[in-house]
């Protein structure tokens, strides 16, 4: 299959069903995580739309949905009350009746016994219908089951409202089941940073980059105040094809508005969890101005608990001190933001959590000089390992405090990454040389 046509089965719509949405009550956060966790795995959301708990309302908005988008995926409405009523609008949509799935209903009973740790209500055995010819999703953090249909080519994910338990099915069985009928994809972006070029100009400077991007490439501007940032994204069936093209494409801009300046994306926490399958390892960060950024960046993959032990946010001074250990003489005679306190913070770090490598950050994220002098937008990384501890700093003037703040959580990440790397290599090396 060509990527082109693959890439044309990834577009998805989400609906979200429910009253308590349309009256105010509920602030939807569904559709968010649907969105994030779909275009992760390269698939793109082309509409989203919300519904009220009417069988006719869901029915009309499914199949408006399949329209245009292959992949359906709706929210709510799986309950065990009257108003719960996405059951029969798949059945109805489908022309086919609800059948009781033994399996499923199993699945509930067990549910009540284990976790709920109460009787069943008799309206609870509704939640075990699923139209002819679908398949339940077992919950294993509710009762309500989520349905997988294929109808027409399209596939429709019925998923429960409750955010917790649609959050852990989409990425437990939804995902890995999706991605296999669909197969791999992916969405990356970079950012361009241009400064002191109206938004309007830009867009005259770069209209003939923009018409001359290859199909699933696409240029959208972010402008604040003087800065336009500039998000150039892709999807693509090879990661590796995408980052080379998209490494190209930002090269391209950059001759057109040589006042740029580009930050990459590549998601290092992704690849920080592919390292960890290769070599066995443990990670923590003692952060001070990206305060925690790095820890939850990397807890955003599943699976990493298995190397990150903790994290401190070691924002203030004290917290440095009396918590890191680092030496109150230095900071009251050279301050924070300098080499030797981002080395002793990662390598008492390292220690403080016992884990093999530990990275920490130290910096000034806003606009002004820190009391001793460290310059704006001025930042140390390091990172220890069980030889060594590496430092490094940063400047990057033109940023505002929260792309400052996010694009070095991203760069301890990339650091951390490379040093773990680096550190296993030697090693292995090492070992080889000597058998
Ligand atoms: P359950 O079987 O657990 O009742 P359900 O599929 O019937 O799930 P709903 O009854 O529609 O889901 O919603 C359950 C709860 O989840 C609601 O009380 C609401 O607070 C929350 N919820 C529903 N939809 C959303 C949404 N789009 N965003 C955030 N929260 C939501």
């Amino acid at each position: 299959m060509s990527i082109a046509s693959d890439i044309q089965l990834r577009k998805a719509a989400v609906v979200i069903i429910g009253d308590e949405v349309l009256l105010g009550e509920t602030l939807d956060s569904n559709s968010g995580e649907i969105c994030r966790q779909l275009l992760a795995n390269g698939i793109l959301v082309g509409n989203i739309t919300t519904v009220s708990d009417s069988k006719k309302a869901i029915v009309a908005a499914i199949q408006y949905a399949m329209q245009e988008h292959n992949i359906i995926i709706t929210s709510g409405g799986l309950g065990p009350t009257l108003d719960d009523k996405t059951r029969d609008a798949m059945a109805e949509l489908l022309n086919l009746p609800l059948i009781e799935h033994v399996e499923a209903l199993e699945w509930i009973q067990n549910y009540f016994k284990k976790e709920a740790k109460r009787p069943m209500n008799q309206l609870n055995n509704k939640q075990a219908l699923v139209p002819k010819g679908s398949q339940p999703i077992q919950n294993e953090v509710g009762t309500a089951p989520a349905i997988w249909t294929e109808f027409k080519e399209k596939i429709i994910v019925n998923l429960p409202g409750v955010p917790s338990e649609l959050q852990h099915a989409l990425e437990n069985t939804i995902m890995p089941k999706l991605q296999k009928q669909v197969g791999d994809g992916y969405f990356r972006f970079v950012y361009v940073y241009t400064e002191n070029i109206p938004e309007s100009e830009l867009a005259v400077k770069l209209q003939d980059f923009e018409e001359s991007l290859p199909e699933h490439y696409s240029l959208a501007y972010l402008p604040n105040k003087r800065k336009v940032k500039l998000r150039l994204s892709g999807l693509a069936k090879n990661q590796d094809e995408l980052q080379d093209n998209l490494k190209k494409l930002s090269e391209d801009l950059m001759k057109i508005v040589p006042s740029a300046s580009i930050i990459p994306f590549e998601n290092w926490e992704e690849k920080l969890a592919s390292l960890h399958k290769e070599n066995s390892f443990t990670i923590s960060s003692a952060e001070s101005f990206t305060s925690g950024r790095i820890a939850n960046l990397i807890t955003t993959v599943s699976g990493s608990s298995m190397y990150l032990k903790g994290a401190l946010v070691a924002y203030d001074k004290k917290v440095k001190t009396d918590i890191l250990g680092i030496s109150e003489n230095l900071i009251n005679q050279k301050g924070v933001v300098n080499e030797e306190v981002a080395k002793n913070m990662a390598i008492n770090c390292r220690k403080m959590f016992s884990t093999d490598f530990a990275v920490s950050t130290t910096g000034v994220a806003g606009s002004e000089k820190d009391e001793h002098g460290a310059d704006p937008k001025t930042a140390y990384i390091a990172v220890a390992t069980p030889t060594e501890t590496k430092i490094f700093f940063f400047e990057k003037p033109g940023l505002s405090r929260k792309d400052f703040t996010e694009t070095l959580a991203q760069k301890g990440i990339e650091l951390l990454h490379n040093s773990i790397k680096d550190y296993f290599q030697k090693n292995n090396n090492h070992e080889n040389s000597e058998e």
